[in-house]
């Protein structure tokens, strides 16, 4: 099989040493089989998203030797894509509107019954808004999610495995489920956000419908989104995508042993290419074999 793999940045803050990792790996793990590797920016949150990181990226990649195949695929270009996506789940009732600020969510679960379960984005929902029976009507904009009970049943219906699962070939398992049987998702996950507000979709979704759009065999990115995996395998489920395989890496650490975050510009690639440092240098920094 031909690998197809991709780095999906969000150009929200400069690119750091993790990232730097995840890019690497993701390319590697391509071009030693004469595979292809993408890029994509993943630029849905217009809010945070800023056309200097976009083009910072650019050129760190560049630096860090890496090349991709043409064209980029740029999110804020896919909002059709994703919106035939939530009309497919609105149609089969899987979907429903949901008005609850945080605070709503944060109240309704402080109540003495609720035991708070987190989820892949916080706390699971706890089912304020969700109607009793499936909205009808033309889909409405604003925050829209997927009523998991109602997927889970949906899912159980057909002749696929009673359990999610996915193949993974990090080293990371330790740190998340790779497959759980259906029905869990239900008070593992919950109703998950598909739609927010003034986005027209979610990470989850875009992330998934992208990956099928590439045509995506192995999906490379950092521990910290294991626990996000099977959501998206239960939404390729429901959409009919194919499953990538997943190699998620450990995360990088600053010298303190602390997680590196976007904000944590000390360790953004740029400031290693202002010191002088090579790219091999940071290869092998990174215990990563010298490019193939
Ligand atoms: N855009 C995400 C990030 O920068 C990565 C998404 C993914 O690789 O699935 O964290």
């Amino acid at each position: 099989m031909s690998i197809v793999s991709r780095f999906a940045p969000s150009p929200t803050g400069p690119l750091h040493l993790g990232h730097a990792f995840s890019a690497m790996l993701a390319h590697d793990m391509a071009r030693a089989v004469g595979g292809d590797f993408l890029l994509r920016i993943e630029d849905i949150d217009r809010a945070r998203a800023r056309p200097e990181w976009e083009a910072l990226i650019f050129e760190d990649l560049h630096w860090l030797g890496l090349r991709w195949l043409q064209p980029v695929m740029r999110q804020s270009n896919r909002l059709p894509a994703y919106g035939e996506a939530l009309d497919m789940m609105w149609e089969m009732g899987l979907l429903y509107p949901c008005s609850c600020t945080r605070r709503d969510i944060a109240e309704a679960l402080s109540a003495p019954q609720e035991g708070v379960t987190q989820g892949p984005d916080g706390p699971v929902y706890p089912g304020t808004c969700r109607p009793a029976t499936p909205p009808t009507g033309p889909r409405p904009d604003g925050v829209l999610r997927l009523d998991m009970a109602r997927a889970v049943a949906r899912l159980s219906a057909t002749d696929m495995p009673e359990t999610l699962d996915f193949v993974e070939t990090g080293d990371q398992t330790d740190k998340f489920a790779t497959s759980l049987p259906l029905p869990r998702m239900i008070d593992t996950c919950g109703d998950i956000v598909l739609a927010r507000r003034g986005m027209g979709t979610s990470y989850h979704l875009s992330v998934v419908v992208d990956d099928a759009a590439q045509d995506i065999t192995h999906v490379t990115r950092g521990a910290d989104l294991g626990p996000a995996t099977l959501v998206h395998v239960l939404l390729q489920r429901l959409l009919g995508f194919p499953t990538p395989v997943y190699h998620h890496h450990r995360l990088i650490r600053d010298e303190a042993g602390k997680r590196l975050a976007k904000r944590d510009d000390a360790r953004a690639i740029r400031l290693y290419r202002d010191e002088g440092l090579t790219p091999a240098a940071l290869r092998a920094r990174l215990r990563l074999p010298p490019a193939p």
